[in-house]
């Protein structure tokens, strides 16, 4: 079969539920590379990035997975997106970028709260693996 990354492993093992490693970052317990804020969400650097330029945007509202939202979220959601092509355009990122939402096990998503890469600054694949 095919190799399977230490992150999806990772994905494939993490359980849904409780405080996670964001909440520590929300909360300012833990640092982080913070290059966002406002009253509904923050952006940070990934600690493992997978391209030249790589960050979350993450609500503050604690929300496990994409699988979580409903109708109440929708305005949030939209600004999860602006926020991501704000903070896109405030990193240089002129020549495009790639969003990401993993969701669930399949979707290898290893934390359980919502959150929104954003990659850049070097040419993406398509399919992705
Ligand atoms: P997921 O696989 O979509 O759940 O992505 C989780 C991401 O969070 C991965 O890209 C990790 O590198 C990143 N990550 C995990 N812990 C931290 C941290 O403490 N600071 C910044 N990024 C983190």
């Amino acid at each position: 079969g095919r190799i399977m990354s230490s992150e999806v492993e990772k994905a494939r093992k993490a359980t849904k539920g409780g405080e996670t490693i964001f909440s520590k970052i929300i909360d300012k317990v833990i640092p982080a590379d913070i290059i966002h804020e406002d009253e509904q969400c923050i952006a940070f650097r990934d600690v493992n990035p997978q391209a030249p330029v790589h960050f979350l945007v993450i609500p503050r509202k604690r929300i496990a997975m994409l699988d979580d939202v409903n109708q109440d979220d929708a305005q949030l959601l939209g600004h999860l997106l602006l926020v991501a092509k704000d903070v896109a355009k405030k990193e240089n990122l002129v020549d495009g970028y790639r969003l990401v939402i993993n969701n669930g096990k399949d979707g290898a998503q290893s934390v359980f709260h919502l959150h929104i890469h954003v990659m850049g600054k070097r040419q993406m694949g398509w399919p992705p693996g």
